[in-house]
């Protein structure tokens, strides 16, 4: 494999997905750049739609693909926004009217545990029947109130117990090493070097 493209149009997750997949030493495309439009994630579970989001940015370059579907799971909310992460507040999409809508949501809630999920699918063709897949958890609490201008989506209300500090305080190689993305990273690292 000498080049992949990267299925997503989230340029914060891009350059985060940029950096992890560095050791691999292969040249990585974001899929703007070859005109591949955003697909469609009509699915309830992160897998299904990083198998979408791959499939299609693998369909339409004709190269292997990498798809991170991913996003924040709040315990007291049953899960949400769970898939819906990056639409939670609705179109167009809003970092902040999602921040806005969760810390409404947990108003007057004394349970703030939340986890981010990372989904990450590698098809080496469109209809590779054996996708390479890895998944990663990070484990926090939501904040009242957000804090740090680093990172994206849920970042500034995203406690990281270990540091004390919110995932957009942060420095982004920390955040890399111990993210749901970075730790789904180096599981997926793992098994592209046993094959
Ligand atoms: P996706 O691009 O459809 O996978 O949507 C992912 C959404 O989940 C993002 O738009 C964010 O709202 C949220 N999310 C995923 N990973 C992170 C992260 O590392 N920090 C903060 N929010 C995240």
């Amino acid at each position: 494999m000498k080049k992949l493209v990267l299925a997503s149009n989230n340029a914060k997750k891009l350059k985060e997905l940029v950096a992890l997949v560095a050791p691999l030493g292969i040249e990585v495309i974001p899929q703007g750049e070859l005109g591949v439009s955003e697909a469609e994630e009509p699915h309830c579970t992160f897998i299904e739609n990083a198998l979408a989001k791959a499939r299609h940015a693998a369909a339409a370059t004709g190269l292997p693909a990498l798809a991170d579907d991913s996003g924040l799971c709040v315990a007291a909310l049953g899960g949400a926004p769970g898939v819906q992460s990056a639409r939670y507040a609705g179109e167009p999409k809003s970092d902040a009217r999602n921040n806005e809508k969760l810390l409404e949501a947990l108003a007057g809630h004394a349970d703030r545990r939340a986890h981010f999920v990372s989904l990450l699918v590698l098809v080496r063709h469109a209809e590779d029947p054996q996708p390479i897949i890895a998944e990663g958890e990070w484990h926090g609490e939501i904040l009242p109130a957000l804090q740090g201008e680093g990172g994206f989506g849920y970042d500034p209300l995203f406690l990281d117990p270990a540091s004390g500090q919110t995932a957009a305080e942060l420095p982004a190689e920390i955040k890399n090493q111990r993210s749901h993305r970075g730790l789904a990273m180096q599981k997926l690292l793992e098994r592209l070097q046993e094959l």
